[in-house]
């Protein structure tokens, strides 16, 4: 049970791109950037069950990757003064790994589940009684002999995270009180988040950089904050440490992101779609086009992708607005038929 579950210490081994989250991290609501509408609720929910001295109701966060889901988490259980116990849903293999996490918390810790929707149906349904009453059944003895104890938990806040709440069946989701859905950040958000960066990282940044790295980082500030940290490599070699326009521009230029924010696998999905005749095509096969699973295409790429109007999702598959041909240089089929009948 215990490699599936973290506690609020330091790991052992820590990636570079850990250690950079870790200390860009928030550590306060004041720190969090944007969302406040979410905030602002949370904070309502937080001081009225404190002055209720009842635990948080349970809540789900959704929304695409990197957007800042984890980091409230933390921030609820700071803010409230418990535990934080952290895990995953396909960490969680059988009702047992579950049990030996619930029956550990203290009163008012925070379990948080980040991709809730890939538990295993029958860790899921373990969790029902758990979040309903605080209560589980556990089987006690072999054979013959095994039977169902009920324990009583200490009751807890369950926090799930989901990049694909439409996966979740409805009991499950109905069982979460407070359901608070992330959007992608605006650029002047972004903006804040890089100069705030940035200045963590002891890195100065021209107003111009920071706007033209925040327009291309798909809305999401751990985009933002992984541009910033390889620009920073580009500065430190090309100018003085100092992040300005061209040094910027370099930077994303050899990430491969252009200017309209686009990276090598978005440009890789409109083109697929579009070699398939603007599509609907199904996100199986782009899946396969790219070389990338079909939950990361949904999670990761189309959101971006949906929400600039490059996409459109229909019953059938995905299709690409005209938009997309202008971007990577194709001629729209109308642009065609437009060209023909001037011909004729
Ligand atoms: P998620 O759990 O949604 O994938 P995280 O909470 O792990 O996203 O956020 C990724 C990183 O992005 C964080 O470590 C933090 O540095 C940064 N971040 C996310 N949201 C914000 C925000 N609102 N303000 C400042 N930084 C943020």
């Amino acid at each position: 049970m215990a490699q599936n579950v973290s506690r609020e210490v330091a790991p052992l081994v820590v990636s570079e791109e850990e250690t950079l989250e870790i200390s860009l991290r928030p550590q306060s609501f004041k720190e969090f950037v944007g969302q406040k509408r979410i905030v602002e609720n949370l904070q309502t929910y937080i001081q009225a069950a404190a002055q209720r001295k009842e635990v948080l109701d349970h809540i789900l966060f959704s929304g695409p990757p990197g957007l800042g889901k984890t980091t409230l988490a933390r921030l609820i259980a700071r803010e409230m003064n418990v535990g934080l116990k952290i895990t995953s849903g396909p960490a969680l293999k059988i009702a047992g790994d579950l049990a030996g996490i619930l029956t550990s918390l203290q009163p008012g810790d925070i379990l948080f589940i980040d991709e809730i929707h890939r538990l295993y149906p029958v860790v899921e349904e373990y969790l029902y009684s758990a979040m309903e009453d605080f209560s589980i059944d556990i089987i006690i003895d072999q054979g013959p002999s095994a039977r169902s104890v009920n324990l009583k938990l200490k009751p807890f806040t369950l926090i799930g995270a989901t990049t694909r709440e439409g996966l979740l069946t409805s009991p499950f989701r109905a069982r979460f009180l407070i359901h608070e859905k992330l959007v992608l950040y605006p650029p002047e958000d972004l903006i804040f988040i890089l100069k705030r960066s940035s200045q963590i990282l002891g890195i100065e940044i021209r107003e111009e950089a920071a706007t033209l790295i925040a327009q291309r980082s798909r809305g999401t500030p751990r985009v933002a904050n992984r541009f910033l940290r390889r620009i920073r490599d580009v500065a430190q070699i090309h100018s003085q440490g100092i992040i300005d326009e061209k040094v910027a521009l370099k930077g994303l230029e050899m990430m491969g992101v252009d200017s309209y924010g686009l990276d090598n696998t978005d440009r890789k999905i409109l083109k697929t779609i579009i070699e398939h005749g603007g599509g609907p095509v199904g996100v199986k096969t782009i899946a396969v086009a790219v070389g990338e699973e079909d939950d990361t295409i949904e999670s990761v790429y189309e959101p971006y992708l949906i929400q600039e109007g490059y996409l459109q999702k229909t019953p059938r598959g995905r299709k690409v607005a005209p938009k997309a041909y202008r971007v990577l240089g194709f001629q729209h089929k109308a642009e065609q038929q437009d060209l023909f009948m001037n011909l004729e």
